[in-house]
């Protein structure tokens, strides 16, 4: 007798499409034996992560055999001091993702559904979907969120709003006031979550987490240390929170879901801000030289507050993706994202978006 899994999956869970993430280098160089390949396809910091990061794994190398400390102390004071909160309102996940995967398990099950606008991260709609919750999907305005309609899809089931300010994979952001106005109208049983992965590289739209969590409590900031400050391979994010929904989310966390290694390297980069600046500067100074680049190309690329450029090529873009992994240059399609004609492009090291800027000119031709 076969066991036919596909019958005892969820149905919720068969009806999921696998995330689909940027193309790793190696598999790259294993299809087309290129030697020299860059990767602007997963929005990670070309600067690496701080110098202060190598000796502070080196130490913790000792110790490998040791569970990490499951309450993250050190690196959780450290973050509560940087944000001016307490510790308690503190909360570390395997990545931000991690993080997103526990809040829809605190609060959704069947009934319920959460909000989303079109074009959100694709992770949003996985973890609620996986549960067997219902996805709702405001259209966007102007590749954005509209959120006049994500509030007119909130019901009595609904229970987690999730919003990424700056957006990926279009890199629009919201204003504080827009935010303010939406936090303020909320029904009570609406948990907002707030993804800040790129707050880093935005010009505005940041909010001050002591001021906005003491003033709604069912906000979530969710932060990550995967992009401006270059951890991504660690895996480390963290939410802030009030006491009590803290509380709730560490009933669901795995009690050691970041490594010792992960949380020490965390902590020494959190400390070193100098380099947050330094990678915030590069991006911005790559940010110009892609969208002039572009510009001369005739390529028309969304406005972004990210490390990222959503460019618009006006055509089927899988082609163009295509062409350019053959030139050795890693993007990322969005058609998984409603954007066919669209592709992700990461800011990259000067000589990188250079190259990038000329494969993308051969393959238009
Ligand atoms: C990259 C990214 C994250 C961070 O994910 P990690 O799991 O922390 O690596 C979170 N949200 C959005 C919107 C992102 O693009």
């Amino acid at each position: 007798m076969s066991f036919d899994v596909l019958s005892w999956a969820l149905p919720s869970v068969l009806s999921l499409q696998p995330y689909q993430p940027g193309k790793p280098v190696s598999e790259l160089q294993r299809e087309l034996g290129l030697a020299d390949i860059i990767k602007l396809a997963s929005n990670e910091n070309p600067l690496g992560c701080s110098p202060a990061v190598q000796p502070a794994v080196q130490a913790e190398l000792a110790k490998l055999a040791l569970y990490p400390d499951g309450a993250g102390f050190e690196l959780r004071q450290a973050l509560a001091r940087h944000h001016g909160l307490d510790m308690a309102q503190v909360t570390l996940g395997n990545g931000s993702n991690d993080l997103l995967e526990i809040i829809a398990h605190s609060f959704l099950s069947c009934p319920h559904a959460a909000v989303v606008s079109e074009y959100a991260f694709a992770i949003y709609g996985l973890v609620v979907r996986a549960i067997g919750a219902r996805l709702l999907s405001a259209a966007a305005h102007d590749y954005g969120h509209d959120l006049a309609a994500m509030r007119a899809l909130i019901d009595a089931q609904t229970r987690i709003v999730f919003i990424a300010n700056p957006n990926n994979p279009t890199g629009s952001i919201l204003s504080q006031a827009a935010l303010r106005e939406f936090m303020q109208d909320l029904p009570e049983h609406v948990v907002v979550v707030l993804d800040e992965a790129y707050l880093e590289y935005a010009q505005e739209g940041g909010v001050d987490a002591a001021s906005w969590l003491a003033q709604f409590p069912a906000l979530i900031i969710c932060r990550t240390f995967s992009k401006a400050y270059g951890l991504a391979g660690l895996r480390v994010g963290y939410a802030l929170s009030s006491v009590a929904i803290a509380d709730v989310l560490n009933r669901v966390r795995q009690p050691f879901n970041v490594s010792a290694v992960a949380l020490v390297a965390a902590q020494a980069a959190l400390a070193d801000q100098d380099f947050v600046a330094r990678s915030r500067q590069l991006n911005a100074q790559g940010m110009t030289q892609m969208l002039s680049g572009l510009h001369t190309l005739g390529v028309r690329a969304l406005p972004s507050q990210g490390n990222f450029l959503c460019v618009d090529l006006d055509r089927p873009a899988q082609p163009v993706y295509a062409g350019l992994l053959r030139h050795g240059v890693i993007v990322r399609p969005l058609a998984g994202y409603g954007l066919p004609q669209h592709l992700r492009i990461s800011i990259g090291l000067p000589h990188e978006n250079e190259r990038c800027l000329q494969a993308l000119d051969e393959v238009l031709r």
